[in-house]
């Protein structure tokens, strides 16, 4: 779970983008229509767009945005939190949208970071295909590589788009990963207390 995904941007063996959109274009036409009509002409041209957003997180290394980090946090040692970060990824079996929100805590050492920084880890490790247990795993890992705070806690929530519209049809079902690290795997109040804070059982919620 700690090695990181090795990307192939600017790598000399990357398809180009006329091979892409012909990809996209085969796609088309084995699901029966013909691309070659007015309403999808510009259709592979659009999905290859936005590829581009969707995956942009092969092109970004966390670990460089996380470097400026705050040295100076006047003695603060509680936890902090931010939650509900929505995402969009893709699952690496079937490529159907996973829509998901992240709730991120640490317990600082002698360091802190952005909140938006954090927003942006997670924004970069779902704009990849992904399995939601990776992405969980890698952004517990990568704040704790960085920051070395005294804990880390990841807890993600999300519907997977291979689950909800396909296979089992399962509209409702919500899959729950979490990692803890440091402090919120050694203390039981730590964790509580972090857990509390993101209303997991709030069931009514909709992700
Ligand atoms: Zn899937």
């Amino acid at each position: 779970m700690n090695k990181f995904v090795k990307t192939n941007i600017g790598a000399p063996g990357r398809p180009s983008r006329a091979e892409a959109e012909r990809a996209v274009s085969t796609l088309i036409r084995w699901a029966g229509d013909d691309p070659d009509r007015e309403g999808l002409s510009e259709t592979p041209a659009r999905v290859v767009r936005a590829y581009e957003q969707w995956f942009a997180g092969y092109g970004e290394d966390p670990k460089e945005f996380l470097q400026r980090t705050f040295k100076e946090v006047a003695g603060y040692d509680e936890m902090v939190l931010l939650r509900d970060i929505r995402f969009v990824s893709h699952c690496e079996h079937h490529m159907a949208p996973i829509n998901g929100r992240a709730h991120i805590g640490y317990l600082p050492g002698n360091r802190v970071v952005g909140i938006s920084k954090l927003a942006r880890l997670v924004e970069v490790y779902a704009k990849r295909l992904q399995i939601q247990e990776r992405i969980t795993a890698e952004i517990a890992n990568t704040l704790e590589r960085v920051l070395q705070p005294q804990g880390v806690a990841v807890v993600i929530e999300a519907t997977h788009g291979c689950m909800t519209s396909r296979g089992v049809s399962q509209r409702e079902a919500t899959m729950v990963t979490s990692r803890m690290l440091g402090a919120f795997r050694d203390r039981p109040e730590t964790r509580q207390e972090f857990l509390s804070a993101i209303d997991l059982r709030g069931t009514t919620r909709s992700v």
